[in-house]
């Protein structure tokens, strides 16, 4: 692939948004444009999509709170109905491990 202004050769790169969403992008190393191409634009998409998809209100159940998992999400890892998992805290959130 080559640069649109001055046809030198451009790199494929990755940055993220500031929702942490990954997305690749192609840089001229000569003149340093930068250019999304219709896959790479596609992917961002899809990934806001997925990423609208399991977003989930905390809700107050007793003295703690609960978040419902997307339908998707219980499908993607078989999870069952009183199941037991583990939540591991980490700098950015909380993870659940099935
Ligand atoms: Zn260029």
């Amino acid at each position: 692939m080559n640069c649109t202004k001055c046809v030198g050769k451009m790199v494929e790169r990755k940055g993220s948004t500031p929702e942490g969403i990954e997305y690749a992008y192609f840089k001229c190393r000569k003149c340093g444009e930068e250019i999304v191409d219709m896959k790479q634009l596609h992917s961002v998409a899809q990934k806001y999509r997925e990423m609208k998809k399991y977003t989930a209100k905390i809700s107050k159940w007793g003295e703690s709170f609960a978040v419902r998992i997307p339908k998707e999400l219980v499908k993607q890892y078989k999870l069952k109905q009183n199941e037991d998992v583990t939540l591991v805290p980490e700098k950015k959130g909380i993870k659940i491990v099935a």
